[in-house]
């Protein structure tokens, strides 16, 4: 039987992936869509995904919908109205959304009790590789900085993944050169502070999708660790995955990494 599967955020630039690899796959089953602002649309134009569905207007509207998981690539607010819904309706949630906080976390991982819900960042498998490798080189240099750059319509600052990476490095290693800079010219010339004081610098530059790099410096070397998502599809291996294990992972999951065996 397939698993069923609602989009939250189904007309934004990520959501409209999701339903198509959704529609896609086998194993799944588009049952809804959800974005407020464009509901009672019909999908298919929007989506291209040839699902005979209109546009819900809410989590509400999901009432009834029989649904296993649902998947939300939206805003950090409505994530968090969204998922008090799945929560309370017991379905699981994997959420690409990003800009939700440790206390959101804490949230998430006190009111899913019913079902299960899996928070990532960054769904690229290079991204989380990237992440890793970064984890493994911080205990051997001393300085390290984290540059992520986006395209231009992204809300949040800086990037889920940034801070995740930053949060990882923080716990690999707190060795970390003080920052030598005393006359900061320019406010903000030496970044936002991350977890454990990490350097992380956001660009924001039309035609760009996702990207990020972990600088690492030592005594006479440096160490680039960089990845790249040139396309939304980069995503979707991810997603899917996250979606076909979400019923096996109980409580509160961040990362991709727990599902990846790294
Ligand atoms: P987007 O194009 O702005 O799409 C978000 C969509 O959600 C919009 O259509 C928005 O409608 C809709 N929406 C707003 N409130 C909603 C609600 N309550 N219920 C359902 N839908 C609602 O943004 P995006 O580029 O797709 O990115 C979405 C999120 O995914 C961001 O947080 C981004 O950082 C994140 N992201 C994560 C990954 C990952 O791998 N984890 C990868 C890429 C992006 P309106 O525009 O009308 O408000």
């Amino acid at each position: 039987m397939s698993i069923r599967v609602g989009v939250f955020g189904a007309e934004g630039r990520m959501g409209r992936t999701v339903c198509e690899a959704v529609h896609g796959d086998p194993e799944l089953e588009l049952v809804a869509a959800v974005d407020p602002h464009h509901a009672g649309l019909d999908l298919r134009p929007v989506t291209g995904v040839d699902a005979d569905l209109r546009i819900l207007p809410s989590a509400e509207a999901l009432e009834g919908v029989p649904l296993d998981v649902v998947v939300d690539f939206t805003s950090a607010e409505a994530a968090r109205a969204n998922l008090r819904w799945c929560a309370a309706a017991g379905v699981h949630a994997v959420v690409g959304t990003t800009g939700l906080t440790d206390d959101d976390l804490a949230v998430l991982e006190s009111s899913f009790t019913r079902s299960n819900c899996v928070v990532a960042p960054n769904f690229a498998i290079g991204a989380v590789l990237m992440m890793r490798l970064a984890e493994l080189a911080a205990p051997w240099f001393s300085s390290v900085e984290i540059v992520e750059a986006h395209h231009e319509a992204k809300r949040d600052a800086p990037s889920g993944t940034a801070l995740l990476t930053a949060r990882r490095l923080a716990a690999a290693s707190d060795e970390w050169d003080d920052d030598p800079t005393t006359n900061a010219v320019v406010e903000g010339a030496r970044g936002g502070k991350g977890p454990g004081g990490i350097p992380i610098h956001a660009l924001r530059l039309r035609g760009l999708v996702a990207h990020h790099q972990v600088l690492l410096g030592t005594t006479g070397q440096s160490l680039t660790i960089r990845h790249d998502s040139y396309d939304r599809s980069s995503f979707m291996p991810g997603v899917l995955l996250a979606v076909k294990a979400i019923a096996d992972r109980p409580g509160l999951t961040v990362g991709l990494d727990a599902m990846l065996d790294l």
